[in-house]
């Protein structure tokens, strides 16, 4: 994971925000000052951040408040490009003052030209989850496989059959290297 492909991809991004009137030239330079970095490679449920400096509660914020913008590693290194510059823009959306979910910002969010990345949200965690995953609860009848990453101990039966799963290894040993 390296720094430049972090850079890489917000020169992606930064000219797509001016095309689309969200930001102009001096906000995209202020934007540029901005660190960014990388979560940690084993979260599951958090797919980028923007994280504040210690501000007033419920204060307005602007670029100049902003601490860091991290991404997933795993959105940029395992092919998820166009999900990751989508990450980022949702980023440098709350980077430029919108800090809620509102109505405004899904609005702005919707805007990015990229379909397809804007609805990658569930499939990627659904990628993270399978990634982090030590156990596959196996239906011993239809074969049926969920990824979890705690066994089940015959506490849930399958959908379908109504068959207690069994837990099954995934042998995957990633992240002990990384
Ligand atoms: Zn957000
Ligand atoms: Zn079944």
């Amino acid at each position: 994971m390296s720094y430049s492909e972090l850079i890489h991809i917000r020169e992606r991004v930064l000219p797509v925000m001016i095309d689309l009137g969200v930001i102009d030239f001096t906000q995209a330079d202020e934007l540029r000052q901005v660190p960014l970095g990388t979560l940690r490679r084993n979260a599951t449920r958090m797919h980028a951040v923007c994280r504040y400096h210690p501000g007033p509660r419920g204060g307005s914020k602007g670029i100049k408040d902003v601490r860091e913008i991290a991404l997933h590693p795993v959105a940029i290194e395992d092919g998820w490009h166009d999900y990751a510059q989508f990450l980022m823009y949702h980023e440098m959306l709350h980077a430029i003052g919108h800090v809620r979910h509102d109505r405004l910002f899904r609005g702005l969010e919707a805007r990015w030209p990229n379909q397809n990345a804007r609805e990658s949200g569930p499939s990627f965690g659904q990628y993270l989850r399978q990634r982090a995953a030590r156990w596959l609860w196996t239906c011993p009848n239809c074969k049926r496989k969920h990824h979890r990453s705690r066994r089940s101990n015959g506490r849930y039966l399958c959908r379908v059959c109504r068959v207690k799963l069994i837990d099954v290894p995934t042998g995957q040993t990633h992240d002990t290297e990384s």
